[in-house]
């Protein structure tokens, strides 16, 4: 069977890119076989978090119908695959962003899951991603100009009869001044289902061109990408926080000592 999801947003620069790359690679790590598809096609960027932004044919000569699918997917080294967008604002033109309907329909029965890396708002793009899907993961952070944007994407995605699965709360610092995870889900009236810390090993791991699961695995991100990938599967996740980690190797330390 084949799982597609989306990951929307209603703001901008809250994370889907850094949370596609990321699940599809965690995804892959538990043995699934997983196509991430650059679905932001003005502003698409998922080539460049996984170093793959030099790719000769992409997303953009499918939908201008000029290629085919199977020539734009390519092999990543951990082991997923993606199908990138044009980084070129020539590509922008005579592309029909409706055809992902058909990318997707091509892919099913091919892979265990179809993540889709959208455009941020409710512009034609992210309609065109959200009508190509089947689930939403609505990416946030914990603040309300960016939750109240969410709620928006959120209403689309129900108004399209698509599956939320629940909010991502990304960039979490658990400070006084930020959204609680009680108060994201009463605003949008679905569970947050993972709440990835701020940590600096993501921007980083960015830098590096790969996901932070394989850049930094045990990063306090790593490990909450990890245990979401593990939710979407329906794993027991059994890894433990480092903290506990940390103690137990400071005590066994202390004993052999
Ligand atoms: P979007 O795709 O929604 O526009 P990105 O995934 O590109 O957002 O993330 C935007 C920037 O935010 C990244 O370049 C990264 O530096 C930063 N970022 C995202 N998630 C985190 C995090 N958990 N901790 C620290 N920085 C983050
Ligand atoms: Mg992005």
């Amino acid at each position: 069977m084949t799982r597609t999801i989306a990951i929307i947003s209603g703001k901008g620069g809250v994370g889907k890119t850094t949370l596609t790359s990321n699940l599809a690679s965690a995804l892959t790590l538990l043995g699934e076989d997983v196509v991430a598809i650059d679905a932001n096609l003005t502003t698409p960027n998922l080539g460049l978090h996984v170093g793959m932004h030099f790719a000769p044919i992409t997303l953009h000569d499918v939908l201008k119908g000029e290629s085919k699918l199977k020539d734009a997917i390519y092999p990543h080294p951990f082991g997923f695959k993606v199908v990138p967008a044009s980084m070129s604002v020539d590509d922008l033109t005579g592309i029909d962003p409706s055809r992902l309907y058909e990318v997707v329909l091509n892919l099913t029965g091919k892979t265990n899951f179809i993540l889709m890396d959208s455009a941020a708002g409710l512009g034609r793009e992210a309609v065109s991603a959200l009508q190509a899907t089947d689930e939403v993961l609505v990416i946030t952070n914990p603040n309300l100009p960016s939750v109240a944007d969410a709620l928006k994407t959120v209403r689309l995605a129900e108004r399209l009869d698509k599956k939320v699965i629940g909010i991502v709360a990304n960039r979490v610092r658990k400070k006084e001044y930020e959204l609680t995870k009680a108060e994201i889900e009463e605003m949008t009236s679905y569970p947050v289902i993972a709440q990835i810390p701020e940590d600096s090993n993501v921007t980083k791991a960015i830098f590096a061109k790969m996901p932070v699961v394989n850049y930094s695995p045990n990063s306090p991100a790593s490990i909450e990408f990890k245990r979401l990938a593990h939710f979407l599967t329906g794993r027991p996740f059994l890894e433990k926080p480092r903290f506990h980690f940390t103690i137990i190797d400071r005590l066994v330390n202390w004993m052999i000592r």
